[in-house]
């Protein structure tokens, strides 16, 4: 392959399935083999997000800032309580939609790399009575994963709904909607899904639309409002022609192709092999000798690594490891941004495309003025990948 690959956290390479899905001829959006494939594409989104009938799943066109925008925009009121999680870019993101939509917002803010804890949560609960939690699962400027598990429950205990940003962890990182007791869990296309961008997903749980359904004051987005939305979602799982806003017909198309595949692999083991991949990486990258922003491994997500500059070393490595062969990300957090780099490796990830980009690595490092040992990374990695 000529091309390099596209090792970034989102968007990703697809498989080559999806690319024939979505270079199919374009369908009507009220043709019934479309209306088919977007039924059955809700009811596999509802088995991916592990979560039962009365769960209702939007798929709607935009990236996954649409996606936080819409949770935010239908279920926070003027003057609602909303503490927001931030270990990391993303999470100050979701607190300026909290704000823009009227939220009172309180931040308990980690350190980058760092995570906040489920007992954490649980204490500032007690301080204030709020309405909402929502969280980052996997922040990609950090590559932090955080406990939505326990931090969910906390939430339930307290009586506030929680939003989960699952952009970066969707289909990756391990994921029980229902049993969590997550009121929306959202991403979007061009992470672990596997799709080119131009999708955003989530799914709203029967307390998420109550309290949707006991607004007093309308919701401030025509676009994101449910109410446009939901009618055209029950209609296309009832096989019944409706239009609100085009839908992207050909990227529905491929979202039908990536979610058989992913339920084909299975979901538990495609979180299987997401942890395999990151553990080979996470291998390769030390015995390179460099470090990782995430401050402890028991925090450290799967779909993305990392790694410290070594020093002496800059952002100038990732054009050596482009020419090499792997196309990676410099550093977003603003408070570290020069100081690592990111490796995305989720979705239908090979190990062979994770061998191929540590090889360009261990090669951008030598020609960046660092020394390597030629193959220690590959060693490191390729142990992990045959103890499994
Ligand atoms: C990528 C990402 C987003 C934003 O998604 P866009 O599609 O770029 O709008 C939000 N949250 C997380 C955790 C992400 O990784």
């Amino acid at each position: 392959m000529s091309r390099p690959l596209l090792m970034i956290p989102g968007p990703i390479d697809v498989t080559d399935e999806v690319l024939a899905a979505m270079s199919r001829p374009v369908f009507s959006h009220v043709d019934p083999a479309f209306i088919t494939i977007f039924g059955q594409v809700l009811k596999d989104t509802r088995t991916i997000f592990q979560v039962g009938d009365d769960y209702q799943p939007f798929v709607v066109a935009g990236s996954g800032t649409l996606a936080m925008d819409s949770a935010v925009a239908n279920l926070v009121e003027p003057g609602d309580r909303v503490l927001v999680i931030e270990t990391g870019y993303f999470g100050r993101r979701m607190a300026d939609i909290c704000q823009r939509y009227g939220g009172e917002v309180d931040m308990l803010v980690a350190a980058p790399g760092d995570t906040i804890s489920a007992e954490q949560v649980a204490i500032q609960l007690q301080q204030a009575d709020y309405d909402l939690v929502a969280l980052t699962h996997v922040d990609t400027s950090t590559g932090v994963v955080t406990d939505a598990q326990g931090i969910a429950a906390a939430a339930n205990d307290a009586g506030a709904l929680i939003i989960v940003d699952g952009v970066c962890a969707t289909a990756a990182e391990e994921m029980r909607q229902q049993d969590w007791g997550v009121d929306v869990y959202l991403t979007a296309s061009q992470k672990a899904i596997g799709l080119p961008p131009g999708l955003a997903l989530w799914v709203v749980s029967p307390s998420g639309l109550a309290k949707w359904r006991e607004r007093t004051t309308p919701v401030g987005s025509y676009y994101s409002d449910w109410s446009l939305w939901l009618p055209i979602m029950e209609s296309y799982e009832g096989l019944r022609p409706s239009y609100f806003a085009t839908p992207p017909v050909n990227l529905v198309v491929a979202l039908h192709t990536s979610l058989q595949q992913i339920l084909q692999e299975g979901v538990e083991e495609v979180y299987t092999r997401h942890r395999l991949m990151s553990d080979a990486v996470k291998a390769g990258v030390s015995a390179m000798g460099m470090g990782q922003v995430p401050t402890a491994a028991d925090h450290a997500a799967h779909t993305l690594t990392c790694p410290r500059f070594p020093a002496g070393v800059n952002a100038g490595l990732l054009g050596h490891v482009r020419a090499n062969g792997a196309i990676l990300a410099g550093g977003l957090h603003p408070m570290i941004k020069t100081e690592y780099f990111r490796i995305g490796h989720m979705g239908a990830v090979s190990a062979n495309a994770i061998l191929a980009t540590l090889g360009a690595v261990e090669t951008g490092l030598r020609q960046s003025g660092y020394a390597v040992e030629p193959g220690i990374s590959l060693a490191a990695a390729q142990a992990v990948l045959a103890e499994h």
